[in-house]
């Protein structure tokens, strides 16, 4: 019988051991947004973090710990198209409506409900691995504030 725990094999790319622990680590960082509503590309921050974990193959977590900003997975390569995300989503939740919740911003929280607080995609070969059009983004919608965002990253 071998002594101590049996690791489980890795993958057979050789890549080096993640700082922070097996195969997982996470990766906080803060972006200051400049506008109420703004969709900002994080994608760069992200692919730091994958780096720096030295997953070679498996799946990042982008998670934002706020109620009036989420994440999104969107195209990257024509800023008009957070633009129109921006304006569109606007007209279809206004910022003056019937809301109950009394601190003015329940257009803010609404929106977040439609994009989410998560998004997540596939690390192969040590890279984030996007479609060629896509970005993440931050999606602030009650700014300009200093909003945090955790990433993690596992090997599978
Ligand atoms: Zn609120």
């Amino acid at each position: 019988m071998p002594r101590g725990p049996i690791r489980p094999s890795r993958s057979a790319s050789g890549s080096p051991s993640p700082v922070g622990g097996e195969g997982k680590s996470w990766v906080t960082f803060e972006v200051t947004t400049r506008r109420r509503a703004q969709l900002i590309d994080i994608t760069e921050r992200v692919v730091e973090a994958v780096t720096r974990s030295g997953v070679a193959d498996g799946v990042c977590l982008v998670f934002i710990p706020h109620t009036t900003a989420g994440v999104t997975i969107n195209e990257g390569a024509d800023p008009d198209v957070a633009r129109d995300i921006e304006s569109h989503l606007a007209e279809l939740v206004p910022k003056e409506a019937a809301f109950e919740h009394a601190e003015g911003n329940s257009d803010s929280h609404i929106k977040t409900v439609l994009v989410g607080p998560s998004c997540t995609a596939p690390v192969s070969g040590g890279k984030l691995a996007l479609g060629t059009w896509q970005a993440i983004f931050l999606c602030e919608w009650d700014g300009p504030r200093t909003r945090k965002v955790e990433v993690g990253v596992s090997s599978l």
